[in-house]
């Protein structure tokens, strides 16, 4: 999607710190941490949200969820880390194309406000 921000990283047409990358998905640092580790895993593939999977997406979701102790690993996050998705206005989600929030390095407030 021409006009989205995370194409455009996916895409390398804007810059972004990345953790990981593979054909389906790529992971970089959050511009904005809210912890001292935070970065964001998105599909390749344009989705508004978890809202908008479908069937089809059940491979790639399956392989995101796979992928996370890996790059958690990989930041250093072996004492426990928050996956986190924002969906649809009430969920706060400011980006229209699905991604997880990882975070980590710090202790984690529950429930969250
Ligand atoms: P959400 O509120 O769940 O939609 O999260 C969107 C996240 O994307 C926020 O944490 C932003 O700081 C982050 N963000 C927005 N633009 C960029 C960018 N160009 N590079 C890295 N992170 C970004
Ligand atoms: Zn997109």
């Amino acid at each position: 999607m021409a006009e989205c921000i995370f194409c455009m990283i996916a895409n390398k047409e804007i810059p972004s710190k990345i953790v990981y990358e593979d054909d389906q998905i790529i992971c970089f640092h959050d511009l904005e941490p809210q912890a001292p580790v935070h970065v964001l895993i998105i599909p390749k593939k344009h989705i508004s949200s978890l809202d908008d999977i479908t069937g089809e997406d059940q491979e790639l979701l399956g392989h995101i969820m796979l992928k996370v102790k890996d790059i958690a690993k990989e930041l250093g996050l072996e004492n426990g880390y928050r996956l986190v998705n924002n969906c649809g206005e009430d969920g706060f989600q400011t980006v229209k194309h699905l991604h997880f929030h990882l975070l980590g390095k710090r202790k984690m407030t529950w429930p969250p406000g």
